[in-house]
């Protein structure tokens, strides 16, 4: 598929195709692998904030925000909130974001999506059908950068 024409994020497809066939094919690995799905959410922000058209435009803030507070404090403080998160919507609470721990980080700047990102989902490596072929930590690196590359991205739209 090289040479194929750009993603919404601006990358080439890699060779499983286009962002959304990398994205598809995680989802369904992690599935069958509690360990990879710990970095289930950054995954999710990340994708849905490089192609924002696939996405409900009222969690982007939320979205951007939660991988802020992943870059800042890490994975576990991410999973707290996200498991915050989702007590709270049970439990049919009015509290917005403000009284939550993603309060204290930026939100989405307007005018966006940015058109390129430094790192993109097309450009993970894959080795017999595996996102973790070397290890999650690795493959936990490799979702970090992306997150970097995503909120970057986005924050220069400001300027
Ligand atoms: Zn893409």
């Amino acid at each position: 598929m090289a040479g194929s024409p750009e993603c919404d994020c601006g990358a080439v497809a890699g060779p499983l195709g286009a962002c959304v066939d990398y994205y598809h094919a995680i989802l369904a690995e992690e599935q069958a692998d509690p360990r990879m799905y710990r970095w289930h959410a950054p995954v999710v922000c990340a994708y849905l904030l490089q192609h924002p058209s696939g996405a409900h435009e009222k969690y982007l803030d939320g979205q951007f925000r939660q991988l802020q507070l992943y870059l800042d404090k890490g994975l576990d403080a991410l999973l707290r909130v996200a498991a915050h998160q989702v007590a709270r919507n049970n439990h049919r609470a009015r509290a917005g974001y403000d009284t939550s721990p993603l309060a204290a980080y930026e939100p989405l700047p307007p005018g966006g999506p940015p058109g390129r990102f430094r790192a993109s989902f097309c450009g993970l490596p894959v080795r017999d059908g595996s996102f973790v072929f070397d290890g999650h930590q690795a493959y936990g690196h490799r979702i970090k950068l992306i997150a970097e590359a995503t909120v970057e991205s986005w924050r220069s739209i400001q300027a």
